[in-house]
């Protein structure tokens, strides 16, 4: 049955890809974005097709906003400060846009009853230490004098605020917990280490890894990531919920910087840089992050269809493809 979707934040780097999806599918999306961070050019391709359409708008313009909802039948909603970096420099404007946003899109959705899925963030977990991390763990938010628990407690009031719109008036809502993505077309402008990595390695400039390098990511492919979103969309017993969306595979940063070195066969070295520099004083930042998968796999069996030397080896073509 073809359905109706509104993707917030549609232009963005996990919003583009889940857009194609969607429409090679057949069904109608329409797509919102402010093009804050994202882009035009992502969605150039599907500007063509019948069953798409692109609007250009905040999703904090409350009729605008109406409108789509009052023709969707799902929404999805990417839309959100991104990036640690950008996080850093602009607390004010991540707060407002993740939590004043949720709260825009959950209210017009509960005026429709369309089904809304939430992209929260691993973030959520915050320093907590006995990963694997399971849906039901404590969050160990840091102080609030640091800007990066801005936006992990903005993820978590998105959470709380879409399961009490669950919980209160029976609006059907999935939460879903991003770890990090990585693909085609996700920039490294707001801080994400793989393109940042990548571009750096086909410059032949030094790898800059922050810290020591010990701390440790688990890089899931967007199609895998593209394909769970859909399949929660789906799927009833999801409502209510919230699912963990990642790999498990785990790699050291400085193991990821010799990876994607080895894999570029590039001659640059690898150059350490503090914390303190690369972000603002007293910036913390998470040792190791693995998601359990358990709950989605058991739900949908989801699982990994990339490895992350796959993974990278496609990024590492796109961004060489563009050099
Ligand atoms: N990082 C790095 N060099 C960069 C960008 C990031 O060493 O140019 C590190 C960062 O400090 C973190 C990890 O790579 O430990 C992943 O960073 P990213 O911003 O991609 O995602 P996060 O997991 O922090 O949200």
């Amino acid at each position: 049955m073809v359905k109706k979707y509104l993707i917030t934040g549609g232009s963005g780097f996990i919003g583009c890809h889940l857009c194609e999806t969607l429409v090679r599918q057949g069904q109608q999306v329409v797509a919102i974005d402010d093009l804050s961070t994202g882009a035009l050019e992502n969605i150039q391709r599907l500007r063509e097709a019948s069953n798409f359409q692109f609007v250009r708008e905040t999703i904090r313009n409350a009729q605008v906003l109406d409108r789509l909802s009052s023709q969707a039948d799902v929404i999805i909603h990417l839309a959100a400060a991104v990036g640690v970096k950008l996080i850093v420099e602009d607390p004010v404007h991540t707060i407002n846009t993740n939590v004043m946003g949720t709260e825009a899109v959950l209210a017009t959705a509960n005026r429709y009853g369309c089904k809304v899925l939430i992209a929260s963030s691993s973030e959520v977990y915050g320093k907590g230490a006995s990963v694997p991390f399971h849906e039901d763990d404590d969050c160990l938010i840091g102080p609030t004098t640091h800007s990066r628990w801005a936006y992990a407690t903005s993820k978590a009031v998105d959470e709380f605020l879409g399961l009490a719109y669950y919980r209160q008036f029976g609006l059907p809502v999935v939460v879903m917990r991003f770890f990090n993505t990585i693909g085609l077309r996700q920039t490294g402008q707001y801080g994400m280490v793989v393109p940042r990595f990548v571009r750096q390695a086909l410059r032949g400039e030094p790898l800059q890894v922050y810290g020591d390098g010990e701390q440790t990511r688990c890089f899931a492919d967007v199609a895998d990531v593209v394909s769970a979103i859909v399949q929660l969309s789906d799927h009833p017993q999801a409502v209510g919920q919230v699912f963990n969306i990642g790999s498990t595979e785990e790699i050291t940063i400085r193991g990821l910087a010799e990876r994607i070195i080895a894999l570029t066969g590039s001659r640059s070295n690898i150059q350490h840089l503090p914390y303190d520099q690369a972000y603002a004083p007293g910036f913390e930042d998470m040792r190791r992050r693995v998601p359990s998968i358990d709950k989605i796999k058991d739900l949908i069996g989801y699982q990994a269809g990339c490895s992350l030397d796959e993974s990278l080896l496609k990024v590492i073509e796109f961004e060489r493809s563009r050099l």
